[in-house]
């Protein structure tokens, strides 16, 4: 008979804390109504839109909403209302036209010099606006590749200058998988610049770790992370640390946000988050209009009153704290300003 072989024990690496909270999300709208005080409140939470595009919202983003208010603006962002499901013309699936821009499994090369990648579809917070909701990209990322079709295609073109990481939110990646893909990037002598667009720093501030911004400050390029808030709400102690974290580690911090009625479509909404921006080191980079996809039309603000905001903000502020007021259109070769 065989003895049995000694046990040996593998050393247990604790997952990063980040992934527990990450999994930990919200994802019941009863539960989301419940945390903030709403259970009775009839505000048209519909199930069948949660059904199309699920709840899901970290649970210290929902500690920073209004306790009672169904009209806070976090919570707006993210509660999934029957408002989505009426049909409004104009409003479509691919609204920004990235399945005719693809060039390879998962980059979508539409502006000169710049390459997003998709480096996932997942996302931490899943924001009821978003003109991803309907694009399949669980199938369509660079990670599922592998990296090497995306990491190809790049090397190939010495145009191309910078790459973004979108998503999806490219930092709900493991830092190893990021690693994995920074340093196959390495090797291409013609990229200058690396871009991450990312809600994670403010949606779950945790995940800016040790092992981030080690890796953010070893990346062989200047690196601009593009952080995506909407509210001044959205801001608080943990983000502000996640932020300054970041800013330790060489990154450049620039803010895009979304233009959404009943978010932020006042001056004193926008100037206030432009202030508390800055505030946490982060310049105001785009106001957004709203990309015209299916289920989104309750956000939108026509364009009159957006210019009129834009205008009422650039009278009240500092000129390096107005975002350019701009739109995407299918075909353009950059944003389009209004
Ligand atoms: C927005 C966007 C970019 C970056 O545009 P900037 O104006 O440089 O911020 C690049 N590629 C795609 C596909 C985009 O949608
Ligand atoms: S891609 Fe960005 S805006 Fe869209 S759901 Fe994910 S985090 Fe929200």
């Amino acid at each position: 008979m065989i003895p049995a072989a000694p046990l040996t024990l593998q050393p247990v690496v604790a997952p990063p804390r980040w992934q527990h909270l990450w999994r930990d999300a919200v994802r019941d709208p009863r539960e989301l109504l419940a945390l903030v005080g709403l259970e009775h409140a009839g505000i048209g939470i519909s199930d069948a839109a949660a059904a199309k595009f699920p709840l899901r919202v970290p649970r210290g983003f929902v500690a920073r909403m209004r306790h009672g208010d169904p009209h806070d603006p976090l919570l707006r962002q993210v509660l999934p209302l029957d408002e989505e499901l009426r049909p409004m013309p104009g409003f479509e699936l691919d609204a920004v036209g990235d399945t005719a821009a693809k060039a390879a499994d998962g980059v979508i090369r539409k502006y000169r010099g710049r390459a997003l990648l998709i480096a996932t579809g997942s996302c931490a917070v899943h924001c009821r606006y978003c003109f991803r909701r309907h694009f399949p990209y669980a199938e369509e990322t660079a990670a599922a590749a592998g990296w090497r079709e995306a990491v190809a295609l790049i090397a190939a073109d010495p145009q191309i200058d910078e790459v973004i990481l979108s998503g999806g939110d490219p930092l709900s990646l493991s830092t190893s998988k990021l690693t994995e893909l920074t340093n196959a990037l390495a090797g291409v002598a013609h990229l200058k610049r690396l871009r991450i667009h990312t809600r994670l720093p403010t949606v779950l501030p945790e995940r800016v770790d040790d092992a981030l911004t080690d890796w953010i400050a070893a990346l062989p390029w200047p690196v601009t992370v593009v952080v995506h808030v909407n509210h001044a709400n959205e801001f608080g102690d943990a983000v502000d640390n996640a932020l300054g974290r970041l800013r330790a580690a060489g990154a450049m911090l620039l803010n895009q946000a979304v233009l959404l009625r009943g978010v932020n479509d006042s001056v004193d909404a926008l100037a206030a988050l432009s202030e508390r921006c800055h505030r946490a080191g982060v310049l105001p980079y785009y106001l957004h209009q709203l990309d015209r996809v299916a289920g989104s039309a309750h956000f939108e603000v026509d364009d009159d009153r957006a210019r009129a905001l834009h205008s009422a903000l650039a009278a009240r502020l500092s000129g390096y704290l107005v975002p350019r007021l701009v739109r995407e259109v299918a075909g353009d070769p950059g944003k389009r300003p209004l």
